[in-house]
């Protein structure tokens, strides 16, 4: 960097040194304000009168950045101190005037900036002076060419017109309705924060993060809902960051949030986790408690880009990439991930495709009545089958219609196909105990799924009290929108089950409010049956619970006899699993099914 010494050091004559003392004094006596700033533009000190411009309390500064300190201004500053950074200016650097509101009516300051240098004339931070203009007439120049006396424009009218500059500056910078930095901010702050990382050889981080599921909370609460929502959780995240660090919001429910200065990646992680609780935790927006989790990706500079463009396009990706590995993740930029998002944008094509050509077809797995072996009921489950990879199981391909919205469409297909296919059944002359179907959290979340279950139970004719809706606990973000949803459903007859019980974050005590049927316990637990002393645990748990709560248990992934005797031993009464049967195609189920009585 080329060396730089401000023409006022150059032109500077004493007789002998001065001592610290009279430099102090000097500091502190000078008739402006005076901020002193290291390289990272952390305060090293203030005078009295720009102590008074911040509005902070005396030794409040010290640490803080310039942005915390004078946020309002820190936009203004930016493209400034990129030029400093730069090694640019020689001197001072007019920054223009500002506005503060304090106690005795607005203020209007001028700022300037100079850099401040060591002895070796080497960049080393920066000086902010602040002239207090209110009382000066020089300062109203730009509104006596509206008024044309002087006089004049010192009255309110010149003061409106001072907030209404101030708030249209402060408007281009910033997110109207969680008042966080916009996209402008983001820009600006993160070309100076790299710059400074490249100088002082320093690492920084760029999180993106996306609430999972806002939709949902928008088109079931209203918007007004999903605003209070951003801003509350805009607020989270603010307070979970350190001085200097900048949250900025880009839309929708997409936060970037820059974190100059990383040192220790374990620190890194340690404010990841913190946000992400943060976010996690319960939120009350009217009478309604919802919670909802965020999915982080995570950018390094110098690692994973060098400019903010591609620092922002590297964090997008591995939000993206978290989001589908399951949601509330967090996940740092790998550039393989690159190569993931275009197989999975692949996959979203082609699912498109497979609806139109249908290429889906449903398998059916047969339930066990533990205590007798008959057959009590059988589980649709989708499959692809894909003209050139064969069966694509739903495990890799329900999260991206999910994703691409194509999820209501197959979710639609499966339940008409089932209730076609129990129907044929029943009309053949089979038993068909309880048929149920698997619905997506965010199908089930759509406005009219409840009419398009009537319509299709009306079209197909199957009875209404063998279908089984499975569900996972994941659709119990609010106890009471879950109540309406799930009384319309029992309304029509239908019967509730809670899928893969046990992975999600609520408790039996939860879904006691709800009319739920039915719990199947999550192959997980019962898989390290019956050696495991937690799952064990968990299960019997689980058992007892739902008993006496009136709610029915199914055990699901039975591989061993061990597993069964274990789960018959607690009186749970329905299995399934591969030790039963694996799930089958249609006419291999027509030959399992018993003739009705
Ligand atoms: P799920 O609803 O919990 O279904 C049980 C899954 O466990 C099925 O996998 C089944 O084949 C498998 N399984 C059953 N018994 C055993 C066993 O003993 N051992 C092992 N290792 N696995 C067993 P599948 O068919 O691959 O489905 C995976 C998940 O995809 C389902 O889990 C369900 O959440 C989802 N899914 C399947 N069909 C649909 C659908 O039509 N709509 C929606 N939204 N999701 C579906
Ligand atoms: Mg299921
Ligand atoms: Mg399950």
């Amino acid at each position: 960097m080329e060396k730089v010494l401000p023409e006022s050091v150059q032109t500077l004559h004493l007789s002998g040194p001065l001592s610290l003392h009279e430099w102090q004094q000097l500091f502190e006596l000078a008739p402006f304000g005076i901020g002193v700033f290291d390289r990272d533009f952390r305060c090293r000190g203030v005078n009295g009168i720009f102590t008074e411009l911040s509005g902070l309390a005396q030794g409040d500064h010290l640490g803080k950045t310039l942005f915390d300190i004078t946020p309002a201004q820190a936009p203004m500053l930016l493209p400034r101190l990129k030029q400093l950074l730069h090694g640019v200016p020689r001197a001072e650097l007019d920054l223009g005037c500002i506005h503060v509101s304090r106690p005795g009516g607005p203020r209007r300051w001028q700022m300037s900036c100079s850099p401040l240098v060591d002895a070796a004339g080497i960049f080393n931070g920066i000086f902010l002076i602040a002239r207090d203009l209110t009382q000066d007439p020089r300062a109203y120049l730009g509104v006596t060419r509206f008024t044309g006396e002087i006089q004049e424009a010192s009255s309110q009218h010149a003061q409106r017109l001072y907030q209404a500059e101030a708030r249209l500056h402060h408007l281009s910078y910033h997110d109207p309705l969680t008042d966080l930095g916009n996209r402008n901010l983001l820009q600006e702050r993160l070309e100076l924060e790299i710059e400074t990382a490249r100088l002082n050889k320093q690492a920084l981080a760029l999180l993106f993060i996306d609430l999972d599921g806002f939709k949902l909370i928008n088109d079931n609460l209203g918007h007004s809902a999903g605003d209070l929502l951003l801003k509350l959780l805009a607020q989270r995240i603010r307070h979970s960051l350190r001085p200097g660090d900048l949250a900025t919001r880009l839309g929708a429910d997409e936060f970037l949030v820059l974190l100059p200065d990383i040192r220790q990646p374990q620190d890194l992680v340690a404010l990841i986790e913190r946000l992400q609780h943060r976010l996690h935790d319960p939120a009350d927006i009217g009478q309604e408690r919802v919670r909802l989790s965020a999915s982080i990706g995570v950018a390094l500079y110098p690692e994973h880009g060098l400019t903010p463009d591609s620092l922002i396009s590297a964090a997008d990706n591995a939000m993206h990439e978290a989001k589908r590995r399951g949601r509330n993740g967090y996940l740092f930029y790998s550039p393989d991930m690159m190569t993931q998002m275009r197989e999975r944008m692949a996959l979203e094509q082609g699912l498109i495709k497979a609806m139109e050509q249908q290429q889906f077809r449903l398998l059916y797995q047969p339930m066990t009545d533990l205590a007798n072996d008959s057959l009590s009921g059988l589980e649709a489950l989708v499959r692809w089958q894909h003209p050139s990879e064969g069966m694509i199981s739903p495990a890799r391909f329900i999260p991206v219609a999910e994703e691409c919205g194509l999820i209501e469409q197959l979710g639609e297909w499966v339940m008409r196909t089932a209730c076609q296919q129990g129907q044929r059944w029943l009309a053949e002359g089979f038993a068909v105990p309880r048929l149920s179907v698997n619905v997506s959290v965010r199908e089930m979340r759509s406005p009219d799924y409840v009419d398009r279950v009537t319509a299709i139970l009306a079209q197909t004719g199957f009875p209404a009290e063998r279908l089984e809706i499975e569900v996972t606990e994941s659709i119990i973000q609010s106890v009471d929108q879950s109540l309406s949803l799930f009384t319309r459903l029992k309304a029509l007859g239908v019967q509730i089950a809670i899928d893969d019980f046990g992975t999600g974050f609520s408790s039996l005590s939860l879904l006691k409010s709800l009319p739920i049927d039915r719990i199947k316990i999550d192959r997980a637990f019962v898989q390290a049956l019956p050696d495991d002393k937690h799952s064990r645990e968990l299960c019997r748990t689980i058992v007892s619970l739902a008993d006496s709560l009136g709610m029915a248990v199914t055990a699901e992934g039975i591989e061993t006899q061990p597993q069964r005797q274990f789960l018959q031993s607690l009186r749970c009464e329905e299995g399934q699993g591969y030790l039963f049967s694996h799930p089958l195609s249609e006419p291999h189920m027509t030959s399992m099914l018993a003739p009705q009585r």
